[in-house]
């Protein structure tokens, strides 16, 4: 599929977080495989990123079709979404091949992720409220 590229990285969902992760990845070189719902974003991406799609993770025949199951790194950035969060989820632990991160928008959500079996939830908001309180302080060293 179009996505079966050496080293890259797919990240599932271009909001705030997915997006600024994709650019940042972009940025230093990675060739990032951008996957979104809405074509506004889609469009949006489409110079910055090695390879855009418009589709819905949460189909697993799309995400075949992408070669999903040949990226080494999947990060899945839906949040608000939690059905299609979940969903994709589940279908990245059944056809994917590698390292997977998700972001979660809440304990529960975060707990959902967990129990599905993906190695690495991440909880943007808690996280930057612990590493600011830890910056605050004078010693993010203790957090770093
Ligand atoms: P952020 O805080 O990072 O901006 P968010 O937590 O509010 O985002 P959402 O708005 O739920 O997250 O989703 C982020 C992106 O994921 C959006 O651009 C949205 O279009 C995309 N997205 C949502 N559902 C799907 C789906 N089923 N397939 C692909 N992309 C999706």
């Amino acid at each position: 599929g179009p996505l079966a590229r050496h080293g890259a990285v797919a990240v599932i969902g271009l909001g705030r977080f997915g997006g600024s992760l994709a650019s940042e990845l972009a940025a230093h070189g990675v060739d990032v495989i951008g996957i979104d719902i809405d074509d506004a974003v889609v469009a949006q991406y489409s110079e910055t990123l090695a390879f855009v799609s418009r589709a819905d993770s949460t189909d697993e025949a799309v995400l075949r079709q992408l070669g999903i199951e040949e990226v080494s790194r999947v990060v899945i950035a839906i949040g608000s979404d939690l059905e299609a969060s979940i969903l994709t989820a589940s279908k990245i632990l059944k056809i994917g091949n590698g390292h997977i991160w998700a972001k979660a928008i809440s304990q529960t959500h975060a707990e959902i992720l967990d129990q599905l079996g993906i190695e690495n939830v991440i909880s943007p908001e808690t996280d930057m409220g612990r590493r600011l309180a830890h910056l605050i302080r004078g010693h993010m060293s203790d957090f770093l």
